[in-house]
């Protein structure tokens, strides 16, 4: 799919866009120096102001006279010469002028078909004298078709354009040759032409002596000796005198005059951009399409994103560089479209599809909720039949063991097991019938004034001989408090849960501290520990619902893992709190923290607690 769209990108005729991207890389481009071969002599309006008049044919001759003084190379003219103002004689005298020079060409617009060179001839008595096509390429009806003139041409059937024959080695111009094949790089084929794009130099580059300046004689010989000498038009007056660059687009960009002299120079310095192969730009338009719609299957969004925009900024930058330090032109329009079209095109469909995912979810999520309905609803059915059962056996336990003597002793131990047992059964079934009720928001605080120390030394009482079973001393620290408005049921589930679990996972022979205080209108209760304590990634966790960390769940050590659940939840009813330190091995404190004034407000609340 992503190679079918670079496919059908590639043919997408997109020069404009092209050239554009070109023309930057050209602006970006630094400055070379030119090859110091051309010299420029322009007729501006310094010119015509001083002469007061467009220079004639007798200014001309003038002007022939004091270049004869240089020893220059070659002499263009960009204008027919037969087009100036002047008498006949006049005419025949400058042609006279013109002939006497070493290499006297006038460069013509047109370029002939072989064996029509007549074409270029000029008008008599200029018949005799030199006239080349030095054509000029703007990217009219083909290429960018924006008008800016990017290309030169080196030759048309084979015969080498004025341009060509000038950037031969110095001193060896040979009008008559056939240049085969021309030796220039980055030549490519356009129809029966050979071209080059252009190496342009900003305008301003090439400094031209004013016409006038020569008349006068305000010119060093040296900056003319050995060059080609070109003269044209630069007044600012007529559109036709200029063209637009890729440096600028307005409608005097740079003279006709400069643009003959950057291309001579890209010839000479043989620096014409190279176009890299359009294998090359199909390769690139394809990688690129199957790593965008790669990454935009495959990958988050906001990943995907900064993955796509460094693809284009490497590709960017990549191909400035490869212009700028190889002179290779590597199209960038094709690769940069295909990442957006590609990330546009397959955007939707990904969305499509993610949003079927997530309806799915939002399926099953429904579904589990139900279930999770369904089996609390159950659970808590079962806990209350199962409830009055397990009374009815401890009663008759406690009715049996109540005359031992008709009992042996194996007996007495079996219904003793069976009493305890049926004593965890029914604490599991109250913890599970208060998470029904927690999930149902069932649970009301029954407030009552209680002394939080009494409460804590019956419980610790309770435990005593649990504790002392196993050499553990249970060491208690009350500061005096006041009698608390709290629910004395819950906070007793709270502090025997903390209290056996303290016993429960302690080593035997370790010390259980108990604590409270008061703090900051809080009263603080704390049960600290030497036993095996909890691994930091475990310690969030302990608070959920049916948890046991991994060490217990495969030890003897029995445990729901409700008992931290509901501590909590209750703790929270009462508007306080219950958090744990803990270092393996070292022990964990559990602490909880009781508002003294707030706990009415929590109440009135409806106890709404994150659980
Ligand atoms: P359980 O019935 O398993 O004790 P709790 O909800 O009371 O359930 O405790 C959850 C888990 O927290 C326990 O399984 C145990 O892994 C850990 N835990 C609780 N108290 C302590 C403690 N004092 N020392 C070490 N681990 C503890």
């Amino acid at each position: 799919m992503a190679c079918s769209i670079g496919g059908l990108l590639i043919r997408l005729p997109l020069d404009y866009l092209e050239s554009w991207t070109c023309d930057l890389r050209v602006q970006l481009q630094p400055v070379t120096s030119p090859s110091g071969y051309v010299q420029l002599i322009a007729v501006d309006s310094q010119s015509i102001e001083a002469l007061k008049h467009d220079p004639n044919a007798s200014d001309h001759i003038q002007l022939i006279d004091q270049l004869k003084k240089t020893n220059m190379y070659a002499l263009v003219y960009l204008k027919d010469p037969s087009q100036l103002s002047g008498t006949k004689e006049e005419f025949r005298h400058l042609a006279l002028k013109f002939a006497d020079l070493k290499n006297f060409i006038v460069s013509r617009d047109q370029v002939p078909i072989k064996g029509e060179e007549d074409q270029l001839k000029l008008k008599p008595p200029f018949h005799l004298l030199r006239a080349l096509a030095g054509p000029q390429t703007a990217d009219i009806n083909s290429f960018a078709k924006d008008k800016v003139t990017r290309r030169l041409i080196v030759s048309y059937r084979g015969v080498p354009t004025l341009h060509a024959l000038l950037a031969q080695p110095q001193n060896d111009l040979n009008f008559d040759a056939q240049v085969k094949p021309l030796s220039f790089s980055g030549l490519f084929d356009f129809f029966d032409t050979q071209q080059a794009f252009i190496h342009y130099h900003p305008s301003g580059t090439y400094k031209p002596y004013s016409f006038i300046q020569i008349l006068k004689g305000q010119f060093h010989p040296d900056d003319f000796k050995h060059k080609i000498v070109l003269l044209g038009y630069d007044t600012l007056n007529n559109a036709t005198d200029y063209i637009l660059t890729p440096y600028s687009r307005s409608v005097v960009a740079m003279s006709a005059l400069e643009m003959h002299s950057n291309i001579i120079d890209t010839l000479i310095q043989n620096s014409a951009p190279k176009k890299a192969s359009p294998w090359i730009n199909v390769f690139l338009t394809l990688i690129i399409s199957v790593l965008t719609v790669h990454v935009v299957l495959s990958l988050n969004p906001l990943k995907g994103l900064i993955i796509l925009g460094s693809t284009f900024f490497v590709f960017v930058l990549s191909s400035i560089l490869t212009f700028i330090f190889f002179n290779i032109w590597v199209d960038m329009t094709h690769p940069s479209l295909a990442i957006f079209i590609c990330y546009y095109f397959f955007i939707p469909y990904r969305l499509i599809v993610e949003y079927r995912t997530s309806w799915e979810y939002l399926q099953r999520n429904k579904l589990l909720t139900q279930v999770e309905e369904l089996k609390s609803n159950f659970l808590r059915m079962m806990s209350h039949d199962l409830k009055t059962p397990l009374a009815r056996i401890q009663g008759m336990t406690e009715i049996v063991c109540a005359d031992p003597h008709q009992l042996s002793q194996k007996q007495i131990e079996a219904i003793t097991r069976i009493r305890q047992s049926s004593c965890e059964l029914t604490e599991f079934i109250s913890s599970i019938l208060n998470v029904g009720r927690i999930e149902l928001k069932e649970i009301k605080l029954q407030l009552k004034s209680k002394d939080i120390n009494k409460l804590l030394n019956q419980i610790i009482e309770q435990h005593m001989d649990l504790a002392e079973s196993r050499n553990i001393q249970l060491i208690t620290e009350f500061e005096p408090l006041f009698s608390l408005r709290v629910d004395e049921d819950l906070l007793r589930q709270v502090f025997t849960n903390l209290l056996e679990n303290a016993i429960k996972y302690s080593k035997d022979k370790s010390k259980i501290l108990i604590s409270t205080e008061e703090v900051e209108g809080q009263i603080v209760v704390q049960v600290a520990d030497q036993g095996m304590g909890i691994s930091p990634d475990e310690l969030s966790q302990i608070f959920t619902k049916f948890y046991r960390s991994d060490s217990v769940k495969n030890s003897s050590i029995k445990g729901t893992g409700l008992g931290l659940y509901l501590a909590k939840y209750f703790v929270e009813l009462h508007g306080g709190t219950l958090t744990v330190e803990s270092e393996i091995e070292r022990g964990s404190t559990f602490t909880v923290t009781l508002p003294v004034q707030s706990i009415k407000s929590a109440m009135n609340a409806g106890g709404k607690i994150k659980h």
